[in-house]
């Protein structure tokens, strides 16, 4: 679905990605894990068109991604929730979901809030507070929903686990893996990396801008380099 050839992408003279090259099948999860700085959000921004690669080739269903504007690329069936979250702290829940839904003119945008309503049933009793005010987890939900609003056929998650508590933590991942089983493709950025390879089908390993290691999650789970460097040696 996804095809991502020896992409280099940077900020001015930073060098983030040097030699990306990763492929997301369609109906996958497939989880991008690497260190601190390795250019792991770099590579979601360039899928996304906020930074144009310098080299190399990127494909979304056949077609080039390159120098395709952000919008049209969430139009061609690609949202991403960013690191952070960035929800929109000073607007209410439901306006939060709505803006997920900016770009589409169906009739059926109703219908899809209900669903990430159904979703996360915390979404809608809190519909009327503002962004702000719900709790870092809750916010991790609606940045999901708002991405979902999109209608995705692929979501790109940076670091959704990020500064969660560990019972939210679960729930986010259960949620994740929902979400694919219900037939959209996924590519996920993880600091949990023991969580991350257990709902992953496929997995990259980034290091400095390179893709030095992949394959089948249970395979790159048991590699001695990645237990060694992600897995705390066990
Ligand atoms: P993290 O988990 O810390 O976000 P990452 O793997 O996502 O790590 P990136 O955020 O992609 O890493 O950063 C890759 C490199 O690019 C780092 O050296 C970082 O300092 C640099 N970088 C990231 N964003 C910018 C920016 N806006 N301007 C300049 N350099 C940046």
């Amino acid at each position: 679905m996804l095809q991502i050839k020896q992409v280099a992408a940077g900020y001015g003279s930073i060098r983030a990605l040097k030699d990306l090259s990763l492929s997301v099948p369609e109906g996958s999860i497939v989880s991008l894990i690497g260190a601190n700085g390795a250019g792991k959000s770099t590579a979601m921004k360039t899928i996304m068109g906020l930074l144009r690669p310098q080299f190399g080739e990127l494909t979304f269903q056949g077609r080039s991604l390159i120098g395709v504007p952000v919008h049209q690329v969430v139009g061609m069936g690609i949202s991403l929730v960013p690191e952070g979250r960035s929800i929109l702290t000073r607007m209410t829940v439901l306006e939060n979901l709505e803006m997920g839904a900016h770009q589409r003119t169906d009739s059926t945008i109703q219908q899809d809030i209900q669903s990430v309503f159904k979703r996360f049933p915390i979404l809608e009793e809190r519909q009327q507070q503002l962004g702000g005010t719900l709790s870092g987890g809750q916010q991790q939900m609606l940045a999901i929903g708002r991405a979902l609003m999109a209608r995705p056929k692929l979501l790109l998650l940076d670091e959704p686990s990020m500064g969660l508590a560990p019972l939210v933590v679960a729930d986010i991942f259960r949620v994740i893996q929902e979400i694919n089983q219900e037939g959209t493709t996924i590519l996920l950025v993880e600091q949990n990396v023991r969580q991350a390879l257990k709902i992953a089908h496929y997995a990259y390993v980034l290091e400095t801008g390179k893709t030095i290691l992949h394959g089948k999650a249970e395979d790159i789970a048991n590699d001695p380099r990645v237990m060694a460097a992600y897995l705390g040696g066990s």
